[in-house]
């Protein structure tokens, strides 16, 4: 299936400071370079961070800092604050880009779609009314009218709020 990446100028940069076979959720959990590595909120267990291929402006995901597959591996508060950030993520959004609905989910195992599938996290992608769609399975057209510095930077600000 033919993708079509509409724009997409961080690309590069982003494969450029990425190392090999480096876990990005694993990373996410050194507090040096938040911008770098697009994380918008820390909470105790889990965390927040823009997705790098986003779906659309505004794709979260939420992971725990453990490095597990699945959320069958996940205590109980884990498994609360990921909701709880979920639950922030939304209302985040819907303050900043005023959407229509949201996908929320796991893709678990790369027969599932997942990109990463060591380590287990919740997508949280903002929905418009006229949009294009979802996962590459239903929809092969990511429209990106904002840059994902500037997300990174309205977004955290808005968690910090
Ligand atoms: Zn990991």
């Amino acid at each position: 299936m033919a993708e079509q990446r509409l724009w997409a100028p961080w690309r590069l940069e982003y494969i450029r400071g990425a190392k090999s076979g480096e876990c990005i959720f694993c990373a996410g959990a050194h507090p040096d370079d938040d911008r770098g590595r697009r994380i918008v909120h820390r909470g105790e267990r889990c965390f927040v961070l823009l997705n790098a291929y986003p779906y659309a402006s505004g794709h979260l995901m939420v992971a725990p800092f453990a490095h597990v597959p699945s959320i069958e591996q996940l205590e109980d508060e884990v498994l609360l604050e990921l909701a709880r950030l979920t639950r922030r993520s939304l209302a985040v959004l819907r303050e900043l880009y005023r959407p229509d609905g949201f996908n929320i989910g796991i893709n678990q195992g790369k027969v599932a779609g997942a990109g990463f599938d060591d380590h287990v996290h919740q997508h949280v992608v903002p929905r418009w009314a006229g949009d294009s769609n979802f996962m590459p399975v239903i929809g092969d057209t990511r429209v990106l009218p904002q840059s994902l510095d500037d997300s990174w930077r309205e977004i955290s600000e808005a968690f910090a709020t």
